[in-house]
């Protein structure tokens, strides 16, 4: 024991060159290997790319025993037990897609002493047959990987590693170590907390991806947007883009494809060898594109994705920061791109209210999209904002959107007033609830046909909003969505007053709003041509 303490970094930096063939560890790597080699607890924020597979990897070949990965990735597994078997390291894994005799194929591996790495769904350790299996081996270390996993506040809950907590009172001479590149401070708190890491040191890199370029763009035409993008900035260049379904993931694989884009879809409704060839093809070809549901892309290890676009608002910040963390890995300059409008709130907001779950988790699901509408609102630098999510701290950093271009706050309140007051009178003096497209007509006087049928052109405030076009009172609606001043309600997208309109409504509130910036980039586009 005392041999192995007092030179754990040479052996380590060895392992390193020998196996791994690197010259010399990045970042916290090193002190995170010390500390489990020599045995202690660790608990590793680390984001996508940092380097956390050989933090766990190396101890697992420098201590004697075998190193168990809890990992909820079974998707992956079949690659990384590939990766590590060409580098002669002798890895293995056990999950549902075994059948018996490849399961006792490993398990004869691990008793026999012959295998370095093993990997495990977490759900195999409900199994009682897994746990004897593990009694009966020596256990190098326990790596919980994807740890924020075990946060019921989290985006990504899993109930399996709950049960994670018992590995240290079943093992309690085994080193473990947890692994997550997406944690808040409260996220932090809670792994360290019901894996009972009480006496892990703890490593939090910074959450900063300088390369990567984060921008969000109000939504208009999200195809044509995306393919804009495509065409000036990215052309020839891999990339992932995200949509919320299935249908729309098909609709914009084969848009871009009619317009000479290659690409292909990913979503959990295609066949497993269509979803199997794609990823493959995207991992394996230059320039490829993927348009995907978010069942695409963990664990997935492409150095040069130069974008990764959203078509639809990502649940959770915690979502749109791992999402958009798979661009740039290998440190050049990347693009986070998302197109948001107002029916993205709508739509989610709805999606909220008719969730399964009880009153805390529709709370909870609110919460997370309070603060991705913020980030998406906010006049300030993306990045900070980003990183003050997680608890870091960062100045301006001049490659965000806000940063490059940054747009003009303006003063709401009368415009707000005026929205505010329009949904009021439908809703007090006619007992009538109606969408944005309705409210805007109104505004602007406009007299359409449903206008007229309504008798809305008798209405006191027909035609008071016509300093604003249509789609500034979009951008109005939209903010006043966000910061909660106006409701959703219903399955027609019908919008309703809340709490805290009386404020704005009574004047006792002002209403600080963010120009749109389609005004901002036609002046530049203009100007530049
Ligand atoms: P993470 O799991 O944190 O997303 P990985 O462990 O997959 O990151 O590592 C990201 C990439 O960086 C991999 O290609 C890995 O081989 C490489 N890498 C990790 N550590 C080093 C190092 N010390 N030197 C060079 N390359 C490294
Ligand atoms: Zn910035």
């Amino acid at each position: 024991m005392s041999e192995t303490t007092e030179l754990p970094d040479s052996e380590a930096l060895q392992v390193l060159r020998r196996v791994f063939g690197y010259d010399a560890f990045r970042g916290e790597q090193a002190d995170i290997i010390d500390t489990v080699v020599a045995g202690g607890d660790a608990l590793v924020l680390m984001p996508t790319g940092g380097g956390k597979s050989l933090c766990y990897q190396i101890p697992s070949l420098v201590r004697s025993g075998v190193g168990v990965v809890i990992s909820p990735l079974i998707a992956l597994m079949q690659d990384q037990v590939d990766a590590l078997t060409a580098l002669g390291v002798r890895a293995g894994f056990l999950n549902s897609t075994q059948d018996f005799e490849q399961r006792r194929e490993v398990e004869q591996a691990f008793l026999a002493g012959e295998l370095d790495l093993l990997y495990l769904a977490p759900e195999r350790l409900r199994v009682e047959g897994t746990v004897r299996l593990l009694d009966q081996g020596k256990i190098a270390l326990f790596a919980i990987d994807e740890a924020h996993c075990v946060s019921q506040w989290g985006h990504d809950f899993r109930p399996d590693y709950l049960m994670l907590s018992e590995l240290h009172e079943r093992w309690p001479d085994v080193p473990r170590i947890a692994l997550t590149a997406t944690a808040t401070e409260a996220t932090h708190r809670e792994i360290a907390t019901r894996l009972k890491l009480d006496q892990a040191k703890h490593f939090v890199a910074s959450f900063d991806r300088p390369n990567i370029q984060y921008r969000i763009v109000p939504k208009d035409n999200p195809q044509r947007q995306l393919l804009d993008l495509l065409h000036t900035e990215h052309a020839g260049d891999a990339g992932i883009v995200y949509c919320l379904s299935r249908n729309s993931v098909e609709k914009t694989a084969a848009f871009l494809t009619q317009n000479g884009i290659e690409a292909v879809p990913y979503h959990a409704g295609l066949d497993s060898r269509t979803r199997a060839q794609n990823q493959a093809r995207f991992l394996r070809e230059d320039g490829l594109v993927v348009v995907a549901t978010i069942a695409f892309g963990m664990g997935i290890d492409k150095p040069d994705v130069r974008f990764v676009a959203h078509l639809d608002l990502p649940k959770s910040v915690e979502g749109y920061y791992q999402e958009t963390g798979r661009a740039g890995r290998d440190g050049q300059p990347s693009t986070a791109w998302l197109a948001y409008g107002l029916q993205d709130v709508v739509q989610q907001r709805k999606m909220i209210d008719t969730s399964e779950g009880d009153l805390a988790h529709r709370r909870r699901l609110g919460a997370h999209l309070d603060a991705m509408l913020a980030l998406c609102e906010t006049v300030e630098c993306r990045r900070s904002q980003l990183l003050a999510y997680f608890g870091q701290q960062g100045d301006a950093c001049g490659n965000c959107d806000t940063c490059l271009t940054p747009p003009e706050s303006w003063d709401g309140t009368i415009a707000a007033q005026k929205l505010l007051s329009t949904v009021y009178r439908l809703q007090h003096e006619r007992g009538q609830k109606f969408g944005a497209g309705q409210l805007i007509d109104i505004l602007l006087g406009k007299e359409t046909d449903k206008v007229k049928q309504f008798r809305h052109d008798q209405l006191t405030v027909f035609g008071i909003g016509t300093e604003l076009k249509d789609t500034e009172w979009r951008g109005v609606i939209r903010q006043l969505l966000a910061s909660r001043l106006l409701a959703v309600e219903g399955d027609y997208g019908t919008l309703v007053l809340t709490e805290d309109s009386g404020e704005v409504l009574g004047r006792r509130r002002e209403v600080m709003m963010r120009r749109e910036p389609e005004r901002i980039r036609s002046k530049s586009r203009s100007s530049g041509s």
